[in-house]
């Protein structure tokens, strides 16, 4: 039986995907070693949140709520969570990959005395007899997988790749909510080491992929802005949002609001293609928690087909006007 905490993060008082995906995660990990998964919660007024995570099926929710966690800053998430793990000694904290806990997680690991293994997508249980897990997490931009063991006294701290875990299958707790109570930690000497001067909203008005339920997305492969007829027609005829690859947005064939990947947006729709992509790490990162994944790809190796449902091997301005004829003829 292992103690496992999740630390959640938060966005403007609600709880995002990356941090169900955490959960979700953390979920994982408890019904492999024993147990159950803990939430940590950290911010202030976190009643509604402590809420919503109680829903699922946890062991507890803590809540660090204290004025100087209104706005994340490094410090105090360090100053609030290292002696709760010192005093309460969990064996995993699990935490979603982000730019957030790329800023504050290594410097929480060396304060603690942890191992980190970032950018997790999974692990296996070895029969080494040790107990271990190893961790598999992407390394050379994704063209390789290692497979990498924690070693050492302290406890195992994982960042999960967005994606790598569906939200969605996050358990409900199934007899009541699981109840909410403070983390166990004097958050009095808890303080802030930045000031927020404020948060800006960056394209606030710009086209919201996260919602879709059915996006073609095209990459470099496409061959230029003035190629994109064949797109345009078969995300017509599916009803679907168009989006792209960074290359496409950087060459400017389509606007910045329809990247898709690690410095775009995460989306995960029932029905993603994609078309004339190779797969880089900081595409998939953005797409491949899709319920259906179809790639295009005259490249038999391109490593899209490792996380695609369905691939096609061929010239994207080929297959695309077959599916959309395909799809207009099943609409009848
Ligand atoms: P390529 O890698 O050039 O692939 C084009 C593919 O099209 C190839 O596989 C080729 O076989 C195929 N092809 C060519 N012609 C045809 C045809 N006629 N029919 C069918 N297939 C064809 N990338 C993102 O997408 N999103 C991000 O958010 C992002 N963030 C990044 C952040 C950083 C810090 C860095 C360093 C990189 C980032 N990238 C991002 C870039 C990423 O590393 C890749 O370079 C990029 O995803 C590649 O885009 P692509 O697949 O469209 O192009």
């Amino acid at each position: 039986m292992a103690k496992i905490w999740v630390v959640l993060q938060l966005r403007e008082g609600q709880v995002p995907r990356l941090s169900w995906e955490a959960l979700a995660a953390g979920q994982k990990l408890a019904s492999t070693l024993g147990g159950k998964a803990e939430a940590i919660l950290l911010g202030s007024g976190l009643g509604p949140a402590g809420e919503t995570v109680a829903k699922s099926d946890l062991g507890a929710v803590h809540v660090a709520d204290h004025e100087a966690l209104r706005g994340y800053t490094p410090g105090a998430y360090v100053g609030a969570l290292a002696p709760a793990i010192q005093s309460e000694k969990p064996d995993y904290v699990v935490f979603p990959h982000s730019y957030q806990s790329v800023d504050y997680v290594p410097r929480l690991a060396q304060a603690v005395g942890a191992a980190l293994i970032t950018d997790a997508t999974g692990f296996e249980t070895t029969d080494g007899g040790d107990g271990g897990l190893i961790w598999k997490r992407p390394v050379l931009g994704g063209k390789l997988q290692a497979r990498v063991r924690a070693k050492g006294d302290g406890p195992i701290f994982v960042s999960v790749q967005a994606g790598s875990y569906p939200a969605d299958s996050v358990v409900k707790a199934t007899s009541g909510d699981t109840g909410v109570k403070p983390l166990n930690v004097d958050l009095s000497a808890v303080k802030a080491d930045r000031e927020i001067l404020g948060y800006e909203e960056v394209g606030g008005d710009q086209v919201d992929l996260t919602k879709a339920d059915v996006i073609v997305a095209v990459g470099r492969g496409v061959g230029g802005a003035d190629k994109m007829g064949p797109v345009q027609d078969l995300a017509k005829a599916l009803g679907a949002d168009i989006a792209a690859s960074r290359p496409v947005i950087d060459n400017g064939w389509l606007p910045r609001d329809r990247q898709i990947g690690s410095s775009g947006q995460t989306v995960a729709p029932k029905l993603y293609i994609a078309a004339g992509i190779s797969g880089a790490i900081q595409h998939l990162v953005g797409m491949k928690g899709s319920t259906v994944i179809v790639a295009i790809n005259k490249d038999p190796g391109a490593p899209i087909f490792n996380v695609a449902h369905y691939g096609i091997v061929g010239d994207l301005h080929e297959i695309l006007p077959a599916l959309t004829e395909a799809v207009k003829a099943a609409k009848g």
